[in-house]
């Protein structure tokens, strides 16, 4: 048996023994995500199990090293942990921006004190993390920000707003861009991490569309952050933002692999002769399911290319402008099989709403992490050589 193999039978017998029987079932929505930190409250005995046994083998995080609180695992084996947890519906243990944001980035460009004090309070989901870049005169142009540091010696004193800030009122700790020198643009950012706690840092939560709130204005009023909490160097953040904003694209872009629409399609409206029996449906479906399936192709072809230590680069920003267009389009299409019942919005029917809220949140994906537009002039620009 080869090392592979006799790790994907290791993984197998572990799950069946670990993962309790709830934590085998599909995530209803929003509130069956574990995000950790100090404010969170465990939805079942079964989830905070779940959470800590998989944390305890480092598998929230399962590449990276085991010293910070990863699995060590390489990048094979963790498709393999993925493919199993997978065939056992197992649910993923903890999601967080310490995960798919500023873990990798603390990994490149953290001292080895901040990877010690940081990386293993997100692995054990104990630290929940807000991202600080938006402002209001400073979205798709983000180097336009304002909120200016200044040099006190040993600390800075941070003045200035920040908006969209997802989850800011949940979150314990921000990372967050900062004006150090006003005098240039991008050379003039720097990347700091702070306590949400900290004297003088207040949140007002935005309601959305949806009826949700899932995202903050952020005032900083005198906030004393210590220079320790400098990420990289003074004045050297936007090369660290960039880089976390790659990471943030490709996940946003990859949506997993949801159920097939002709199924949700079939037991909602019927077949005839095996087929679906809304004509104009089944082409738009099937066309659906074409892109989807090409976009799922091209994905795989990304996360081999990273395996082999191949940059993310500006390829996240066809991930994430792809992917993103393609959910909305999944979900235009659920609306359009669920029909008037689409439009429930409360009540248990359907799950309080949950197709319409889901429908309205997936037209936030174009815009977080970069809009569309801004993602289309990358991939002119870095991909296709096209002149700005
Ligand atoms: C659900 C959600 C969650 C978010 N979470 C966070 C968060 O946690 N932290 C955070 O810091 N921010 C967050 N954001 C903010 C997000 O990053 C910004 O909304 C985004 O970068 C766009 O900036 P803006 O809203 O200022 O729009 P603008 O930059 O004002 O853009 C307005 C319109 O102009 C277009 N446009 C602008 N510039 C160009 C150009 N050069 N070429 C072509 N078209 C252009 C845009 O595409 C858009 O359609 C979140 C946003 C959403 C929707």
């Amino acid at each position: 048996m080869s090392n592979l193999e006799a790790f994907r039978a290791e993984t197998r017998a572990w799950l069946e023994e670990n993962c309790p029987k709830a934590m085998r079932t599909p995530m209803q929505g929003e509130a069956d995500f574990c995000w950790g930190g100090r404010k969170y409250t465990f939805q079942s005995e079964d989830q905070k199990v779940w959470l800590e046994r998989m944390a305890a083998r480092g598998w929230t995080v399962p590449t990276w090293p085991k010293e910070y609180g990863g699995g060590g695992l390489t990048k094979d084996e963790a498709k393999i942990l993925a493919t199993e947890m997978k065939r056992l519906n197992a649910r993923v243990p903890l999601v967080s921006f310490g995960i798919w944001m500023l873990g990798p980035a603390l990994l490149k460009f953290g001292t080895e004190e901040q990877k010690k004090e940081h990386l293993p309070k997100i692995a054990r989901g104990e630290i929940r993390w807000c991202q600080g870049y938006s402002e209001p005169n400073a979205g798709s142009d983000l180097a336009a920000l304002a909120t200016k540091a200044v040099d006190h010696g040993d600390h800075y004193i941070i003045n200035g707003q920040k908006i969209w800030t997802s989850y800011a009122d949940k979150a314990d700790w921000i990372f967050c861009l900062i004006r150090t020198d006003t005098t240039v643009k991008h050379d003039g950012i720097s990347f700091v991490l702070f306590d949400m706690e900290t004297p003088g840092v207040s949140t007002k939560p935005i309601k959305l569309i949806s009826g949700n709130s899932p995202f903050c204005e952020t005032f900083f009023d005198d906030v004393k952050v210590l220079k320790k909490n400098l990420m990289g160097e003074e004045n050297k953040g936007w090369t660290i933002a960039k880089y976390l904003l790659t990471h943030e694209r490709s996940n946003i872009g990859d949506m997993g692999v949801p159920t097939p629409l002709n199924m949700l399609a079939k037991d909602k409206l019927g077949t005839k002769d095996g087929e679906l029996s809304v004509t104009m449906l089944r082409h738009q479906i099937a066309e659906h399911e074409i892109d989807a399936a090409s976009f799922m192709f091209t994905l795989e072809r990304a996360k081999d290319a990273a395996k082999s230590g191949g940059d993310q680069g500006a390829f996240s920003s066809l991930l994430k402008g792809y992917g993103t267009e393609l959910n909305k389009d999944r979900h235009e299409l659920i609306v359009k099989v669920n029909g008037s019942d689409s439009f429930e919005w409360e009540g248990q029917f359907s799950n309080n709403g949950e197709i319409a809220r889901t429908w309205l949140r997936t037209k936030g994906n174009s815009i977080e992490g970069g809009t569309t537009e801004v993602q289309l002039n990358i991939i002119s620009k870095r991909i296709l050589g096209l002149p700005s």
